[in-house]
């Protein structure tokens, strides 16, 4: 009952105010900015996500497709996007849409740089199992050329726990082993987020997800480092970008669908989404609300002056700003004023723009963002009490 009363309160302010936020989502609805959140919950003034086209899943006898915004790093024709790690034409061998380490050739890496990824994988260990522990199909994904998720044939083999395929090799096992028999293909879905540092402290320590074949691996896992065989790796900063690396181990493991997405900031690198510091929040709020009040400006008209006023009183959600507030209050007197003037059967048609304005004042003096003293406010509710608009529709 309580979210149809509002959606009826929404549907009248979509006709009050202009096309972008009748699109984009309600104003003065759910509660205002903190010293955490720069947006309002649910609010209409926030960015939309980017529309993403899926891909396809991969089958053994064929890969997916990748997602429309997927920077796609192999694509089964051609090493063109490799290099050695001497910056040589890389060797490794190219046929029937996979890639195959050629032992001896050493590590590829892509030309490209990249820090934080949705990184997607394919590779299948040789059919037939030769060598057993670390010699049996044994390659690695290096994230950034430096943390390795291992590549191993562990069907059915034995090796220490942090070095099993799908392990943040020498720093973490995976939770679970569900891979497929040697010779086919096993997915990895691996989301990185690099150790950020500042001033040699910490902001974030970076964190790594993986998914082998749809079962989680690592959840997200704390970076500790390269990793590395028998030395314990340590915390520390990363570049801001870096190759992604695949290791010659000897053995000739095939990749293939290779793709990654690049991934929005941390709030810790500029991002304005998740859980600011209050100094990055309201800095953010202060945008926002100077962007607003630009708009309130193109909207503000002598013959209409409603849908200025209440973009306006909207920058004030996010920014307590003395001469929006002045104003504000003027064209709200103002407006209460005019309302008073109108003949009976002019305001009689007003009684649904009239509620809303009110429930706009009563949503900004709720949260204090407005005085509750603020004189417009109790006028109109008296004029809405005199008109008998307060009671239910007969
Ligand atoms: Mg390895």
């Amino acid at each position: 009952m309580k979210t149809f009363a509002f959606a009826v309160v929404i549907c009248g302010f979509c006709v009050l105010q202009t096309s972008l936020a009748a699109q984009t989502g309600p104003r003065f609805y759910g509660d205002p900015p903190d010293d955490h959140h720069p947006w309002a919950v649910h609010d209409g003034n926030r960015p939309q996500p980017i529309t993403v086209t899926p891909g396809t899943f991969s089958s053994q006898e064929r890969p997916g497709k990748p997602p429309s915004d997927a920077i796609i790093l192999f694509d089964g024709t051609d090493l063109s996007k490799w290099e050695t790690s001497k910056g040589q034409p890389a060797k490794w061998l190219v046929k029937d849409g996979y890639m195959e380490a050629v032992p001896g050739t050493g590590e590829i890496r892509t030309k490209e740089k990249f820090g934080d990824c949705q990184l997607h994988i394919e590779w299948a260990a040789p059919a037939t199992p030769k060598g057993e522990g670390q010699g049996r199909g044994n390659s690695g994904v290096f994230l950034m050329g430096m943390l390795e998720i291992q590549v191993l044939d562990s069907y059915h083999n034995v090796t220490y726990a942090d070095g099993h395929a799908g392990a943040y090799y020498g720093v973490n096992p995976p939770m679970a082993l569900p891979l497929r028999p040697p010779g086919e293909f096993q997915v990895y879905d691996i989301v990185f987020r690099r150790p950020i540092y500042k001033d040699g402290k910490p902001l974030d320590p970076g964190y790594v997800t993986v998914f082998m074949n749809g079962v989680l691996v690592q959840d997200h896992t704390m970076i500790e480092g390269p990793g590395g065989h028998m030395g314990r790796s340590r915390p520390g900063p990363f570049p801001a970008k870096g190759p992604l690396s695949l290791q010659d181990h000897g053995d000739p493991v095939r990749f293939r669908n290779i793709w990654y997405r690049e991934l929005p900031p941390r709030p810790a690198e500029g991002g304005t989404d998740g859980w600011l510091s209050t100094e990055a929040t309201m800095a953010k709020r202060k945008e926002i609300a100077a962007a607003i009040r630009k708009d309130a400006e193109q909207l503000i008209s002598p013959d209409n002056p409603l849908p200025g006023m209440l973009r306006l009183m909207e920058s004030l959600v996010y920014e307590k700003d003395e001469t929006a507030m002045q104003k504000s209050e003027r064209m709200a007197a103002e407006y209460v004023e005019g309302l008073k003037r109108l003949a009976p059967d002019k305001l009689a048609g007003k009684r649904d723009e009239v509620r809303n304005v009110s429930e706009v004042f009563k949503y900004l003096t709720r949260h204090g963002i407005l005085p509750a003293t603020f004189g417009p406010k109790n006028a109109i509710e008296q004029l809405i009490k005199d008109q008998g608009w307060d009671k239910k529709r007969q």
